[in-house]
């Protein structure tokens, strides 16, 4: 069917992809071959109507995305990132940054829970409490006192800066 894949009859000026039935005059999608609410027939076929189509929606780029079933061209993707950490600056919430020291304090506390075991050797336990507690330490330092700040530079007034009374 080379007519078919030729559709003479598509207006591809009109950028509408719904039309009103002829029949029943409620809105439909226009190049779906029958009408979505009473079945009258829009095109002699589907192959015909998918043709039309195709032809319709190539005659424009901004036409790309459109499905043949929608009644309108899909909205225009809205850019919805949102920078939270700007977003809980602005609003003066404190967020702690995005930080690898959790793991590093997690670690630490591995070796401080293996310390606590009652082994009979204590220096065994004593070695496993300094182990943990330093690498402890490290991730809490690391994390609070150094990647915080650098997050935060000067921005909070520090409490004890205001004039009491
Ligand atoms: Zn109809």
């Amino acid at each position: 069917m080379a007519a078919a894949r030729k559709p003479r009859y598509v207006d591809v000026t009109n950028p509408s992809l719904s039309v009103d039935c002829p029949r029943c005059g409620l809105r439909t999608a226009r190049f779906v071959d029958h009408c979505r609410n009473c079945g009258y027939k829009l095109w002699p076929s589907s192959v015909v109507a998918s043709a039309a189509f195709k032809a319709w929606r190539d005659a424009d780029p901004s036409r790309a995305r459109a499905s043949r079933y929608d009644l309108e061209l899909p909205a225009e993707p809205v850019d919805l990132t949102i920078d939270y950490a700007a977003r809980a600056h602005e609003l003066g919430i404190h967020l702690f940054p995005n930080s690898n020291y959790p793991f590093i304090i997690c670690a630490g506390a591995l070796f401080l829970g293996l310390a606590a075991i009652p082994f009979p050797s204590g220096t065994a336990r004593i070695v496993l409490a300094v182990i943990g507690g330093l690498i402890f330490l490290f991730g809490v330092v690391g994390w609070v006192l150094v990647e915080d700040v650098r997050m935060y530079p000067s921005d909070s007034p520090e409490p004890h800066g205001e004039v009491h009374h």
